[in-house]
Order: C-alpha cells, then structure tokens, then sequence
C-alpha cells in the first residue's frame, strides 16, 4: 500500500480558476513525491471522484442537487475537506444578486434553454458540510495553497488568517484610497493575505477575498464611512455583498446604521 497522501480537487459551479492557478504551479511536480492524486480531472485522467481521500479541495459554490449530493459523498469520503476560493468559502459572485430568486436570474441567463441539471441557488460548501480550513481568494494564492498543503503534509495545521487587506496595505506605505480619495474600499471588511493587491494599484479592493471572520468584519462601521462619502444604502449593500451575500450579519449591520439616521 502506498504510503503517500491522498489528495483529491473537485470542482462545482466555477469557473476553474483556482484549480487552474494550482495546476500551473512547477511545485506540483514535487508534490507528486508526497502525495497520490485520486482526483483532479484538470490534471490527471485516471481521477475517480468515489475514491478515498486524506484532504480533498472543493472549488466552487454548491449550486445544483447534483452538486449537494457530490459534496456530501466528498465529505465522507474525506478526512480533511479545504474550502477553496470564494465561490467554496463565501457562495461566490455568482451570489451577488441571490435577492432577486432563481427564478429571474436563471430566466436572464438562460432564457427557456433545457438543462440536463436541477439548478438551485448557489451557496457555500458549509451550508451543507463541515469545512475544515479555508484558502481565501478568488482565486487563492499560491502560496497559501504551498503553505497549508505543506503544513498538513508535516503532520500540522495551517493557521487562519484573522486580519484585514488594510493591515497589509499599511504594511505596504500605500495611500489609502478610502481616505485621501473617497473611493469607497473594501480592504477593512476583506480577509488579508493578497498584500493588499488592488491598493498597491491605486484600485479600492472590491473585497474578492470575502469578510474577514471572527466577527472582525465592521460592515456597520465601513457602512457609515460609505455614507459619510454620500453613498446610498443601495449602493452600499451592492457593493458590499458582491462577494459576501451569504453573510448573515451584513444587511443587518448596514441597515442600523441608516436607521439610527446618524
Ligand atoms: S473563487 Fe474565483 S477563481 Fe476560484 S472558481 Fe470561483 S470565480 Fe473562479
Ligand atoms: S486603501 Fe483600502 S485597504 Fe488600503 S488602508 Fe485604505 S481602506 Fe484599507
Ligand atoms: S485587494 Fe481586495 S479585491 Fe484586490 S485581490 Fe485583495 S481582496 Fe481581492
């Protein structure tokens, strides 16, 4: 039997960027020395998804019946399951407009066309299975695919990131574009770890990389930045839920801060 670990990459709705960003990598040839790859269609044409697993990646949000029952025999499946990119962790920006039902998007994008499919609205992996960590992006860094997958293969456990864009952009010297030219950021809600790419650029992050967790993500607070710079609460929850309409505190913590009329 061999001793290498099993890994497995499967892919829902997506558009196969993360896995794209991690096939592309030279490092993936001396990944082969540690580890059997049971299923990565992008890579490897004998891929099995029924096959056993130590870490199985998932990219994509869950967003066919189809796909619910993927995950949940992925899970089984699996002892380690990594949520990877947005459209895993966070539903996506497929998610943006998830108020308007499914029935009208689906109506926008695919007219009266038959599918093969039962279509739902997309949605995070966690909706339906435990995640046991997390690769932040849209699509992740490869570094922090290097960093956990190598954590993980020495018997240890990669650490979350825990802080926003704003840490690394400070880190970086770059002006902020919040402050000094009223555009309307989203690196204090957004997870770290791109060193504040867009910023660097003299773009306002658009938050790809999703909310920061552990209730560190202050929409109410960027919510009254917003407002002080004359955004409407329409645009402010636009924007914000581009890559987080799942987040369950979001509209709330926007909402109060129009209520309270401050
Ligand atoms: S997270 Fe971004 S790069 Fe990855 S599959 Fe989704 S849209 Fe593509
Ligand atoms: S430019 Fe954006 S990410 Fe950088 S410090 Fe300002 S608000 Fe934060
Ligand atoms: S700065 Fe924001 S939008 Fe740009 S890569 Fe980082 S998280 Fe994504």
């Amino acid at each position: 039997m061999s001793e290498k670990i099993k890994i497995g990459f499967y892919a829902l709705t997506s558009c196969y960027g993360c896995q794209l960003q991690f096939a592309m990598m030279d490092e993936i040839l001396q990944l082969l020395d540690k580890a059997d790859i049971e299923c990565w269609f992008m890579v490897e044409r004998n891929s099995d998804e029924d096959k056993e697993v130590d870490i199985a990646f998932i990219e994509g949000s869950v967003s066919t019946q189809e796909e619910v029952e993927l995950v949940r025999k992925i899970r089984e499946n699996s002892k380690i399951v990594i949520a990877v990119g947005s459209c895993a962790i966070h539903g996506g920006v497929q998610s943006w407009d998830k108020d308007k039902g499914l029935s009208e998007l689906w109506k926008t994008v695919y007219g009266d066309a038959h599918v093969k499919f039962e279509p739902k609205m997309a949605e995070p992996l966690e909706k339906y299975i435990k995640v046991d960590y997390k690769l932040y992006g849209c699509p992740p860094e490869k570094k922090d695919f290097l960093y956990a997958l190598g954590a993980l293969l020495v018997g240890s456990w990669p650490e979350d990131i825990d802080y926003p864009v704003c840490v690394e952009c400070r880190i970086r010297g770059n002006p902020c574009i919040l402050i000094e030219k009223g555009e309307p950021c989203l690196g204090p809600v957004t997870v770290a770890g791109c060193d504040a790419r867009c910023p660097a650029f003299n773009v306002a992050c658009i938050g790809c990389r999703g909310a920061v967790g552990y209730d560190v993500a202050w929409f109410d607070a960027l919510a009254l930045e917003f407002k002080k710079k004359g955004l409407t609460k329409e645009e402010i929850l636009e924007r914000m839920k581009i890559f987080n309409a799942h987040n369950p505190k979001l509209e709330e913590m926007v909402n109060k801060v129009f209520e309270e009329g401050e």
